[in-house]
């Protein structure tokens, strides 16, 4: 049964909404990859470049990718992927 009240759970003064939020506060900034790190511009998981081999060339610009799926994908049809800041 829910009969507890807030109370039971914050037994202090604080109201409930002084207990921060990580993902809203996540939400905020931009996902950035770590150092050494880029992202997969196919599938956008973080790949790392110093034990990446697969990667491609387009426009001047390394991509980098975690698997030769995402690289197919990438070569097929470039542009959209490609044209990402
Ligand atoms: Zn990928």
């Amino acid at each position: 049964m829910l009969d507890k009240t807030l109370a039971d759970y914050f037994p202090t003064s604080d109201p409930p909404s002084s207990i921060p939020d990580p993902v809203a506060a996540d939400s905020l900034k931009p996902e950035a990859p770590p150092a050494g790190m880029v992202e997969d511009p196919v599938c956008h998981r973080h790949v790392e470049t110093a034990n990446s081999t697969i990667r491609a060339d387009y426009e001047g610009k390394t991509f980098h990718f975690c698997s030769e799926e995402c690289k197919e994908i990438f070569q097929v049809n470039p542009a959209p992927y490609g044209k990402a800041a």
